[in-house]
């Protein structure tokens, strides 16, 4: 007999529904129309989303059905495994028991396909030919480009471009799939010409990549425009992974203490989290959730809770959520799929309702960690991952401290299969630890509307 370290379900456990946070929390404050002051309307939405993601993200239902086609495609790679650490465990000597939900699985290889399958079949279905697209690292552009390519649609997906400089074989998978990929802030756009104005050098950052993808599509009825992270119903159909693995904690006996994510927009620890939360919010145990993000992106640990836009040209409506300011560019860390300077609103209510803590952690210490993972259990992490194994292991580190053996539950986001430029520079002793000065957060904040600081003040 084996030791177990992989709880693995059948095809037919796949989710049948994706699970809504917004049903067991107080209302959300509303997204605002900048122009008006006041909660954007249907009709203003339907101008970027087809009519039942719209349903999708101002619901408060708890369980929406997954449609049997979306399903039918999750089926080439979910349920996806949910892993024991024992090696990572003997590692660090620690009495903690540590597993991991690999989303690595999927055919680009993170949990970006769990969504893009979903909003390209409704766009499929609402008669769009084609979709646009903005993207960090490349993850949900590659995501996109797949999904786009098995309904037959045409994609185009702007790349922030420091990614595209860094990442050329996230670009190459995009292309091979059908999809065209533009480094962004590019020419193509008012809102890229704009920034390229003031700074011909920009890295660029996914609110610049943002704003043009919204334009490009904004110009085009037959194109649709799809978002790969922080909006309420992507967050919601990330939800097969915990649901998933709160049905694999059965079969392994046991449940988690702790359950850690990394946090860009907040999609994948959403979607891990809020399944463990729902049931807790229903009477089930505790869970303490952390979210793990960039200390050179500190949205959740050092941001401002008011209402801002969601890109940097202010073409979105303003959202309630932790922000640096839409103002802020981000140094250009490795793990591009966290450098975004707003949070998803659920995430950052549950957040602010005390469901969910956050810790920031530095670049050098999250390689550290993911090398350290690697070398026990032969999975190279993405980057971003890093982070939520970073805090894992340290919280395995405090149980072995305080000798009290709990059940960490970490999302493994993604492999690193194109992150290896990332990986080259850490071992070459060449990245750095971009902490943020006081003064460029301050600065970036004032770039949150004034007025609606007000807003946000007498919300509270
Ligand atoms: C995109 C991405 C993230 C960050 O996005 P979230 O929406 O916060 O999940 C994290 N990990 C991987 C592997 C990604 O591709």
């Amino acid at each position: 007999m084996v030791d177990r370290i992989k709880f693995l379900l059948d095809e037919r456990d796949i989710p049948t529904t994706w699970y809504n946070l917004a049903a067991d929390l107080p209302p959300l404050h509303p997204p605002l129309n900048p122009d008006t002051g006041r909660p954007v309307t249907r009709d203003e939405m339907a101008r970027t989303m087809p009519e039942p993601l719209i349903d999708q993200e101002l619901s408060t239902e708890r369980e929406w059905e997954i449609p049997e086609p979306v399903r039918q495609i999750y089926a080439q790679w979910r349920p996806s495994p949910l892993f024991r650490a024992r090696r990572l465990e003997a590692e660090l000597d620690t009495p903690a028991r540590i597993y991991y939900k690999y989303e690595g699985v999927a055919p680009t290889g993170s949990h970006k396909p769990n969504t893009a399958v979903a909003q390209v079949f409704y766009n499929k279905q609402a008669g769009k030919r084609g979709l646009v697209t903005e993207t960090g690292a490349g993850q949900w552009g590659s995501a996109l480009a797949q999904s786009a390519a098995m309904f037959g649609l045409s994609a185009k997906v702007y790349m922030v471009k420091v990614s595209f400089t860094q990442k050329p074989y996230r670009r190459s998978l995009m292309e091979a799939f059908g999809a065209v990929c533009v480094p962004s802030p590019s020419t193509e756009t008012a809102a890229g010409r704009a920034v390229l104005a003031v700074d011909p050098d920009c890295p660029g950052s996914l609110g610049i990549a943002t704003s043009e993808a919204l334009e490009a599509a904004g110009a085009d009825d037959s194109l649709g425009y799809v978002l790969g992270s922080a909006s309420n119903h992507v967050l919601a159909h990330q939800t097969v992974i915990g649901q998933e693995a709160i049905r694999q904690f059965d079969l392994a006996g046991d449940y988690p203490d702790i359950v850690v994510g990394c946090a860009g927009g907040g999609s994948n620890l959403a979607g891990l989290s809020f399944p463990f939360l729902g049931a807790q919010l229903h009477g089930g145990e505790r869970v303490r959730v952390i979210a793990a993000e960039p200390a050179a992106c500190p949205t959740l640990t050092r941001g401002t809770i008011a209402y801002d836009y969601a890109d940097s040209a202010g073409l979105t409506p303003l959202f309630r959520m932790h922000t640096l300011g839409h103002g802020f560019v981000p140094p250009t860390v490795h793990a591009g799929g966290l450098r975004a300077h707003g949070m998803g609103q659920l995430v950052s209510r549950a957040v602010e309702e005390g469901l969910m803590e956050a810790r920031a952690v530095t670049q050098r210490r999250c390689f550290d960690a993911a090398v350290r993972f690697a070398r026990a259990e032969g999975i190279l992490p993405a980057p971003e991952s890093s982070h939520a194994i970073r805090v894992a292991i340290d919280e395995a580190l405090r149980c072995k401290a305080e000798g009290r053996p709990q059940t960490i539950l970490f999302g493994l986001s993604g492999h690193g299969h194109f992150d290896l430029t990332a990986y080259e520079r850490f071992f070459a002793g060449e990245l750095d630890d971009m902490e943020l000065d006081e003064e460029t957060v301050i600065a970036a904040r004032s770039s949150i509307p004034e007025q609606v600081w007000e807003l946000a003040g007498a919300a509270r």
